[in-house]
């Protein structure tokens, strides 16, 4: 089965896609995550992506499309994955259909968490606390940025895949384990039976 899931910063896909993974197996591919571990990494290529990510911008498609076909080709993707943070854009969402059915695959399901914009500062400003600021671009100025990117650039990806009728909206305000649950039944799957 393979996943995406969409839904501003903050809105809780990181939170949601973990759980995916630990308890079902899907794969999580989370293409902030590669970004950063590539800034971390100190390569002239991570320099540039932290300027980028650091004004609250979009990565070029070309790069986030490579970046994403290596991974969906690796074995550990074979039982599902699910994507947080891609695609971002309408050519990135095209480009993941073509690869997929290149490897005689398809997008299965496209979840989307809703969340009051108001209450996206309060998340991030608690995930900065939280995490002692490990990310640079978790604070109100850089927000509003990749708020203001979400609306053009990865908001038109969903009619993209609304046309497909794969789209679930999900009220991402509820508390974590509800929004869970909820996930759980759109993709038809159980929680393991706690003993
Ligand atoms: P995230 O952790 O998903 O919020 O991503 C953090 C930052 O990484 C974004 O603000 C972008 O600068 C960059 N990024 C992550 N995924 C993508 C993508 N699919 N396309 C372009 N830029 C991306």
């Amino acid at each position: 089965m393979n996943v995406i899931i969409f839904g501003p910063p903050g809105a809780g896909k990181g939170t949601q896609a973990a759980r995916l993974q630990e308890i079902y197996g899907l794969r999580h591919l989370s293409t902030g995550d590669m970004l950063r571990a590539e800034v971390a990494s100190q390569s002239e290529l991570g320099l540039k992506l932290k300027s980028i990510m650091d004004a609250g911008q979009l990565v070029s498609d070309d790069i986030m499309i490579e970046l994403i076909g290596n991974c969906v080709s690796e074995p550990d993707c074979e039982n599902g994955f699910v994507l947080d943070g891609f695609p971002r854009t309408v050519p990135q969402a095209k480009a993941l259909d073509d690869m997929l059915r290149h490897m005689a695959r398809k997008v299965d399901h496209v979840l989307v968490l809703e969340v009051d914009e108001n209450a996206l500062i309060d998340r991030i400003r608690t995930r900065a606390a939280e995490t002692g600021g490990a990310r640079s671009d978790d604070n109100e100025d850089v927000l509003k940025k990749r708020l203001n990117e979400y609306r053009a650039k990865t908001a038109p990806v969903l009619p993209y895949f609304e046309e497909r009728d794969l789209l679930r909206k999900i009220d991402g305000m509820q508390p974590i384990e509800e929004v869970s649950a909820k996930i759980e039944s759109i993709l038809g799957i159980e929680p393991p039976k706690k003993h």
